[in-house]
């Protein structure tokens, strides 16, 4: 059974997304999670799927809500789906050694290009 959904961080900006309090280019939303556009894409489709709930990596969600965990998941297949993308990478960046710059769990969804592999 998930726990108590943690409060809105006000100084966090996708907690600030998910208010409305800054606009986005949202693809998708659900009751739980949210679809926008990446303000800085790195391929032709690239969408961060978010829970609404504030969780600061896939890490920390995962251990918290397992069930939202697997909403995000289902969200990015979703974004795929709608962009029609055949193969297409899922990113979850956790900690900023590994690039994470938004403490707010987010999975990229990319596609639309070639993807290199292995990311640098
Ligand atoms: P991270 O580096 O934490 O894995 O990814 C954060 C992502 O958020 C980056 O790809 C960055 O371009 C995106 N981003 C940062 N600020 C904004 C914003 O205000 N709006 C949107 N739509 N994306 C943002």
């Amino acid at each position: 059974m998930a726990q108590e959904a943690p409060a809105p961080q006000d100084d966090c900006l996708f907690c600030r997304i998910v208010a409305k309090e800054i606009p986005a280019t949202v693809v998708r939303e659900t009751e739980t999670t949210l679809a926008f556009r990446d303000i800085n894409p790195q391929a032709p489709t690239h969408v961060l799927v978010i829970p609404k709930a504030h969780h600061r990596d896939a890490a920390a969600l995962a251990a918290a809500d397992p069930a939202l965990a697997a909403d995000v998941l289902r969200e990015t297949q979703a974004v795929a789906d709608d962009e029609q993308l055949e193969s297409y990478r899922i990113v979850f960046n956790t900690g900023s050694g590994a690039g994470q710059t938004v403490f707010h769990t987010h999975a990229h969804v990319m596609g639309g290009r070639g993807l290199q592999w292995p990311p640098g």
